[in-house]
């Protein structure tokens, strides 16, 4: 900002023959877009200041006796690395890397290798750098045949084989493959998910030996694509509405499948619009004029040149805001007849005779079980918007440490963007959230894959409160470094922005963000309410903290004070405990009032949403404060300190629900405010190294990232 009195001083530096015309040439628009902030200001509050503006543009702008000065070329801006804007780490990035990847860190090497030198994955070249990902840019068909491609090239080099072992050392390792190649792209993962996850999954969740037997090798080795039909035209979210409907035949011992009305049609199914040979269809089953509910069936929906099966019709999805690389497609069933042996029958079977029988008698408990394949899912999901967050964040930061906008005075070199206050508090808590989050991501894969029967309640609970909270985080997150990038976080080759189309349907699919943060209020209500009425103490999913006394939290809430961790974790006991209590009464009296349970429960949804996310926001808390005590390095217990408080205090200073019901004072929430900016200040040296050891190669971040000045030098236009 110019004021009246700087105005002054450079018209009297021209009449001092101010040598350095062009500074004040390029000064002008600087002064008459600034004017309305100077008149703002208290010094510049003259009428004389468009006066002098006049004077000055037309002192600057009138001719000059060409030998009175010389112009001297105004210096280029040179590109500087992040390197050169960041203090040494004071930390070993190496071993930051291995706590928040967890395992197989060669794996992972491996398949980004493997992508970076494949002209398949890499999309640009500047200099002797290679730049992988998709084109955007070619057509949807193309962008489907390109995804295949690459599926069948990664199957080629040997990267799903042994897929469905059960050893949780391969199942580990299976997931840092598909975590690798999601951050190349997310259609790339989400085809291999639909074919891998959930049409594989199903056979291996809720098929037996005999499905295991015919169909898990020929789906690893890409004989067949697979994909999964639940979601329909009417029903998404609702699964137990789905309108399809099998009967049985017990002359021919076959399953008719038929959809019968519009409504009824598959929606949605990944994979369906061109290459999927068979499908799981989830349909009602009718047996003996009795709905049985849900269940899954096997079948073919095109033979092997691809031609459509007869009584299938399958119409495409069209293009989509994002995720054009997979082809989604609609299913309709004309009383399509197949094998009684095409049920998935873990969870219940028919005999030859059309008798019913399962070994799971509570019809809720048999629907649940039908559900299982989408838990992992949402597993995966956790870990990949994490990994987007991390993508987005390492661009926006590696830019905001070479790219500088004003300088605070003409002498003074233009500011570095990440020395700017607001440009750190506009992304340091995203970054610290993203650590935390990823601790708990982690905390939750090995949970889900290590999992015993008694798991199963938490492993639910926990992968829809994570799946909702970091796919909304992520896009935040997206959306942040988008802007912070400025107009180069709109360029497709930049990542930043894409990435948010790729990736905006996670809130949506394998469970709608919003209907799964009310399952897990429910469970904890159901929980709650149990303990209580058996007066018994509550145990697991972290809510022992309930069995004693509220915690009291200090008065005083100096720096350090905020900085523990007793005190983080008192604070969001005490949120979690207060809104759980509150939404029991509410519940109660609700009901006490004439409402049914149900809704008693659609009226508390306020209170429910926030139980969802305070429960998730205490249980990543506890994962970062477990990858600190994991970390054998001071160090790194340092930095992660200092992460996880920033995490703590910003979801604090944000949520409004702190405030609301008075679990923080006005006055406490102005101190928590302040120190966010604080420790911001605090992480700013080591920002570079916190992002270099996310692992992500070069050629996976956008040209932004590194040396964009030659990036985009004419000599690249057409290199
Ligand atoms: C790109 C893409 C790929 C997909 N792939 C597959 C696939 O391969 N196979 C498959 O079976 N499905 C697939 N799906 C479908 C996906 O799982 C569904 O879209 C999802 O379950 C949501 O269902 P819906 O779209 O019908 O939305 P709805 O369930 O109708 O929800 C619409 C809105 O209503 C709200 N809402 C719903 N119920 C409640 C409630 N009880 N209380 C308050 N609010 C509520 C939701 O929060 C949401 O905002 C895919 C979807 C997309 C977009």
């Amino acid at each position: 900002m110019l004021c009246t009195r700087q105005i002054d001083a450079l018209l009297i530096d021209r009449n001092e023959e101010f040598e350095d015309r062009s500074k004040l040439v390029n000064l002008v628009p600087l002064f008459e877009g600034s004017f309305t902030y100077a008149m703002m200001a208290d010094e510049c509050m003259t009428s004389r200041a468009p006066w002098r503006i006049q004077v000055l543009r037309k002192h600057l702008t009138q001719p000059v006796a060409a030998a009175s000065f010389a112009i001297q070329a105004s210096a280029c801006l040179s590109y500087a690395p992040p390197e050169a804007n960041s203090e040494k780490p004071s930390f070993d990035t190496s071993a930051m890397r291995l706590l928040l990847d967890g395992h197989d860190l060669e794996a992972r090497d491996w398949a980004f290798e493997l992508m970076a030198k494949s002209d398949l994955f890499v999309s640009r070249r500047v200099g002797d750098r290679v730049f992988a990902s998709p084109d955007f840019n070619e057509p949807m068909d193309e962008q489907r045949e390109k995804t295949f491609e690459r599926i069948r090239f990664l199957a080629s080099k040997g990267a799903f084989k042994d897929f469905f072992s059960t050893s949780v050392e391969k199942l580990l390792r299976r997931t840092a493959l598909f975590e690798t190649i999601g951050i190349f792209d997310h259609s790339l993962v989400i085809k291999l998910g639909v074919h891998f996850h959930l049409w594989g999954g199903s056979i291996l969740f809720l098929g037996t030996k005999r499905h295991h037997d015919k169909w898990l090798q020929i789906t690893e080795d890409l004989q067949i694509q697979g994909c999964f039909a639940m979601t329909e035209l009417g029903h998404g979210s609702n699964v137990r509405g789905i309108e399809t409907i099998t009967t049985y035949d017990p002359l021919t011992q076959e399953f008719i499948i038929d959809t019968p009305c519009e409504s009824a049609q598959k929606y949605w199914i990944g994979g369906a619009a061109k290459h999927a040979t068979h499908t799981v269809v989830f349909s009602q089953l009718l047996i003996n004029g009795k709905s049985e509910s849900v269940h899954a069936f096997i079948c073919q929906i095109r033979d092997a040149k691809g031609r459509v099966c007869p009584g299938i019709r399958i119409a495409d999805c069209g293009h989509k805001t994002g995720l054009n690389g997979v082809d989604n497609g609609r299913i309709w069933f004309n009383k399509v007849r197949i094998p009684r042996e095409n049920l998935l029958n873990s969870v219940a079977d028919v005999t030859p005779d059309g008798q019913y029988v399962s070994s799971i008698e509570d019809p809720d408990q048999r629907f649940g079980a039908f559900m299982a394949p989408l838990t992992s899912g949402r597993v995966t999901i956790a870990m990949s918007a994490i990994n987007q967050a991390k993508l987005g964040l390492a661009t926006a930061l590696r830019y905001a440490l070479t790219r500088r906008a004003f300088s605070q005075s003409i002498h003074l070199p233009e500011v570095l963007l990440l020395d700017y206050p607001s440009h750190q508090h506009r992304l340091l808590p995203l970054l610290a959230k993203t650590y935390a989050m990823n601790f708990a991501a982690l905390d939750l894969k090995k949970l889900y894959f290590n999992k015993s029967p008694k798991d199963v309640k938490i492993v639910h609970v926990m992968s829809s409160g994570f799946k909702a909270m970091f796919t909304w985080h992520s896009m935040r997150t997206l959306q942040e470094c988008r802007e912070a990038c400025g107009g180069q976080g709109l360029k497709t080759e930049n990542r930043i922005g894409q990435l948010k189309a790729e990736h905006d349907v996670q809130s949506t699919f394998e469970g709608d963000n919003n209907v799964l943060m009310q399952q897990v209020s429910k469970a904890l209500l159901g929980d709650y309410f149990l303990a209580r009425m058996k007066g018994r103490p509550m145990k697991g999913m972290g809510l022992e903290h309930l069995n004693g006394p509220p915690p009291v939290l200090p008065k005083d809430l100096n720096s350090a004070v905020l900085r523990d961790p007793i005190f983080q974790l008192s604070l969001f006991q005490l949120k979690e405990r207060g809104l759980l209590e509150r939404l029991d009464e509410q519940v109660k009296t609700l009901i006490a009032s004439g409402k049914s349970t149900t809704e008693a429960l659609m009226m508390s949804y306020q209170l429910a949403e926030d139980l969802g996310k305070a429960f998730s926001e205490r249980t990543v808390l506890e994962s970062i404060l477990g990858a600190e005590q994991q970390a054998a390095d001071s160090n790194i217990q340092g930095v992660l300190g200092l992460l996880r408080t920033l995490y703590v205090l910003s979801e604090a200073d944000e949520g409004a629900v702190f405030l609301r019901y008075g679990f923080l004072s006005p006055e406490q929430s102005q101190l928590i405010h302040r120190e966010v900016a604080v420790i911001c200040g605090e992480l700013r040296p080591q920002t570079l190294h916190l992002i270099e050891s996310f692992g992500i190669p070069q050629p996976f971040l956008g040209p932004i990232a590194y040396d964009w000045v030659e990036a985009n030098s004419w000599n690249n236009v057409n290199p």
